[in-house]
């Protein structure tokens, strides 16, 4: 079995990124979130307990054991569709989709992120918009008499992500 070793600045991340205070820092390991992630409840092989599991990656995060969560599969960083569910029943308040962002953006910086993240990053900085409107949308709105879709503003948007650096994480 592989050792794992402790990335004190990668832990210090992670208790600065979380939201809450310092007494919430403390996972139990109850396994409510993954008893309750629906992420977990598709992907998981009981019989050999693969899969995504938010449990094993809030201890490894809180332990600062990096390697552990980066040298793992896609799903480990990117199974989270934050539905918040494991937010809301976790018993320490602990906010696990938030130390998850972290793990994404730091994904997304080392340039690990899955290709469909980058793709679909682009299609929002080109249009403005995360589902672009298709004409079978707008037959549907029409004919429930809603009003069309305001255009957004892209070149106004597009200043915006640019001032974050997001073309150049893009690139
Ligand atoms: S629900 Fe909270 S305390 Fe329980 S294992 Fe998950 S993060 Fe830890
Ligand atoms: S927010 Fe992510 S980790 Fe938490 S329950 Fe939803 S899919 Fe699972």
């Amino acid at each position: 079995m592989k050792k794992l070793t402790v990335d004190f600045e990668f832990r210090k991340q992670v208790m600065d990124y979380h939201i809450g205070s310092d007494l919430i820092k403390y996972c139990y390991q109850c396994s409510r979130c993954a008893d309750n992630c629906p992420i977990t409840a598709v992907t998981t092989d009981f019989y050999t307990t693969t899969g995504y599991n938010p449990r094993s990656n809030i201890l490894n995060a809180l332990l600062g054991y990096k390697d552990a969560i980066f040298s793992a599969d896609a799903l480990t960083i990117w199974g989270c569709t934050v539905c918040d569910t494991c937010d809301e029943v976790c018993p320490q308040n602990i906010e696990l989709t938030e130390i998850f962002t972290l793990l994404k953006n730091q994904s997304v910086a080392n340039g690990d992120a899955p290709d469909f993240i980058y793709s679909q990053a682009k299609a929002i900085f080109d249009s403005a918009k995360a589902i672009p409107t298709q004409p079978a949308i707008e037959r549907r709105r029409e004919q429930l008499g809603l009003p069309a879709v305001a255009e957004p503003d892209v070149s106004e948007f597009q200043t915006l992500l640019k001032n974050i650096g997001v073309d150049k994480k893009l690139k």
